[in-house]
Formats: C-alpha cells, sequence, structure tokens
C-alpha cells in the first residue's frame, strides 16, 4: 500500500523542461534533493524520480514508478520488445501531452530514386528502435536486415553499415546534413504521460486521478483565450456567428444604452484576421486576454 505518487520524469534533455513546467501548471510544487535524483512534492503527494528516459518503461514496468514522463517512442518501442518476447507489455500511454513533437522515419540516402527507396527488400536499416522497425517491416512483408545502433544512427550509411536508416526527426535538418531523405512516417511522437495496465487499487488512484482532471484541464486549454468587448445589441446575431467556438458567452447589457459587453472563452486561435472580422462585425474594445486555469 502506497499513499505518494511516484512520476518518472526525464532528468535533463527535451523532455525535462516542458515535464516540470506542465507539473507546476497543475498546482504541483517541488523541493530538489541535493543529489538531483529526486523531487520532493509539497502541494500534493507525488514524487519525481530524475532519470534517463531510456529507463522510464522499465521502472514502470518493475513498480519502482507509478507513472512517466515519457516520449511515445520510447514507450512502444519497450512495448514491442514485451510483445516480441511474448508477453503484453504491463504499461500504456494514458496521456497525449502536447509536447516534444518528432517522428520515427525512415530515411534513405539522397541519391536514390524513387523505386530504389521503395525496394527495401535486403538492405541493412541501422535503428535505435529495432523492435518498432521490425514490426512495421512486417507488417509489409519486407525482408531487411535491422542494424541496431544505440546512438549515431544518422552516419551509419556513411560509415558503410547500413544502406538506410530508421530515426527521429523533428526539423529534418539532421537528415539533410548527413545527405539523406525521410521516405516513411512510422510513428508520430510526442510527449505522453505513461502508467500501469493495471488499476492501482490503493490511495495512489486517487492522486493519479485528480493529476489526470487537472492535466485535462490544463491541456484542454492551451489554445483558449478570454475574449472580451462591447458592440450595439442589434449585431450581436452577426458576432456570434463568427464565435463558433465560444463558450456560453455572457452577454451584458451596458447601462443606459442599447449596447452590450460580451465575454466568451474560445477554444480556437484567436487570430488578428478574426479580430479584424469581429471590428467589420460592429465589436469594439476588443480585449484578449490568456486564460491559465478554468474549473467547470
Ligand atoms: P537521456 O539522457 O534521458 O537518455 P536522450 O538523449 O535519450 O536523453 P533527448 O534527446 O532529450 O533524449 O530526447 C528525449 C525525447 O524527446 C525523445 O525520445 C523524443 O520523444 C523527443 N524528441 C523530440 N524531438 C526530437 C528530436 N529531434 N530528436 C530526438 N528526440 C526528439
Ligand atoms: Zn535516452
Amino acid at each position: 500500500m502506497r499513499d505518494r505518487l511516484r512520476i518518472a520524469v526525464q532528468k535533463s534533455g527535451r523532455l525535462a523542461e516542458p515535464a516540470r513546467a506542465l507539473l507546476a501548471s497543475c498546482g504541483y510544487a517541488w523541493r530538489e534533493t541535493r543529489d538531483h535524483l529526486f523531487c520532493i512534492g509539497e502541494t500534493m503527494p507525488i514524487d519525481l524520480l530524475l532519470v534517463r528516459d531510456d529507463d522510464i518503461p522499465g521502472l514502470l514496468a518493475d513498480g519502482t514508478c507509478d507513472l512517466g514522463i515519457v516520449g511515445r517512442n520510447v514507450l512502444l518501442e519497450r512495448a514491442g520488445e514485451c510483445v516480441l518476447a511474448g508477453a503484453p507489455a504491463p504499461f500504456r500511454e494514458w496521456r497525449g501531452l502536447g509536447f516534444g513533437a518528432c517522428k520515427l522515419a525512415l530515411a534513405v540516402p539522397q541519391q536514390w530514386g524513387e523505386a530504389q527507396a521503395l525496394a527495401l527488400d535486403g538492405l541493412r536499416i541501422a535503428t535505435s528502435y529495432p523492435a518498432l522497425l521490425t514490426q512495421w517491416l512486417d507488417e509489409r512483408g519486407i525482408a531487411a536486415e535491422v542494424v541496431t545502433l544505440s546512438g549515431s544512427v544518422e552516419i551509419a550509411p556513411r560509415l558503410g553499415k547500413a544502406d538506410a536508416i530508421c530515426d527521429l526527426v523533428s526539423s529534418g535538418a539532421t537528415l539533410a546534413a548527413n545527405q539523406l531523405r525521410a521516405t516513411d512516417v512510422l510513428l508520430e511522437s510526442e510527449a505522453v504521460l505513461a502508467g500501469p495496465v493495471a488499476p492501482f487499487g490503493d490511495a495512489r488512484a486517487e492522486i493519479a486521478a485528480l493529476l489526470l482532471r487537472r492535466f485535462d484541464a490544463v491541456l484542454g486549454l492551451r489554445d483558449s483565450k478570454l475574449l472580451l468587448f462591447q458592440a450595439a445589441s442589434c449585431n450581436v446575431p452577426a458576432l456570434m456567428a463568427l464565435l463558433p467556438d465560444a463558450e456560453q458567452p455572457t452577454v451584458m447589457r451596458v447601462d443606459g444604452t442599447d449596447r452590450v459587453a460580451l465575454q466568451a472563452v474560445c477554444r480556437g486561435a484567436v487570430t488578428w484576421q478574426r479580430l479584424e472580422d469581429l471590428k467589420r462585425a460592429g465589436a469594439d474594445a476588443l480585449l484578449v486576454v490568456p486564460v491559465e486555469r478554468m474549473l467547470a
């Protein structure tokens, strides 16, 4: 029986800061231990274990940690390893978190023609994601050789260790610098909250549910804005037609006039174009305010 939740997060690297920022926006405050291995929660019964991202699925599998914030690519690769070894993974994705976006892609030398890039049979493909690549090749009946490398995958073709690669890309700059081009996307990845397949069955269930509710509130608000403006009453229908994503707009009469003040939370992007359209339809004194928290 445990009454605190332990979450594994990346110690340093691409997901480290955004993961902490997300937790902070959920009202979580912490104190880091001197050895920088733990964060002790001060506002919620949650502690963080600071680790390498690759260790997170294993920490979930052996119960050292209850939840983890990790790339979908890492989580699915480990899940794929479990399946190849004949057992389903004891962990799964609970939520996509909207940061750390990248793709796991197949890339071939730039000078290859279209036909050559499609004929992968008999080729060697270097990757740090052998389970995901093997699965993808098997599904397509392609008999290529998977060469597992732990790093510097993108230089494998130049070193003669492989013909093509399967690696993470975000901007594509690394591929271009190595005279490679992406041909197929195996996986669209982002940071995810990972947790066990089986329920906790003790006090941790409630803490996890509270955290999830706050995650959902924060993530659901990412693009939301509070829009405030005034208009003549007769223009309200036309203005509302421009705000299909406005949630329960409030319309208040401006005392002693035929004008109204409106306020609405908009879920979609409030662009300059939209503001100009509203202005043309009779809105003025337009104010766009970021929404930090919302409890419906
Ligand atoms: P660690 O020391 O924790 O093992 P790492 O070097 O394996 O760190 P990072 O490079 O920080 O890990 O990447 C962590 C995660 O960030 C990746 O698993 C992936 O989900 C995501 N990511 C986003 N963009 C990229 C990118 N361009 N290249 C690699 N990973 C990316
Ligand atoms: Zn790593």
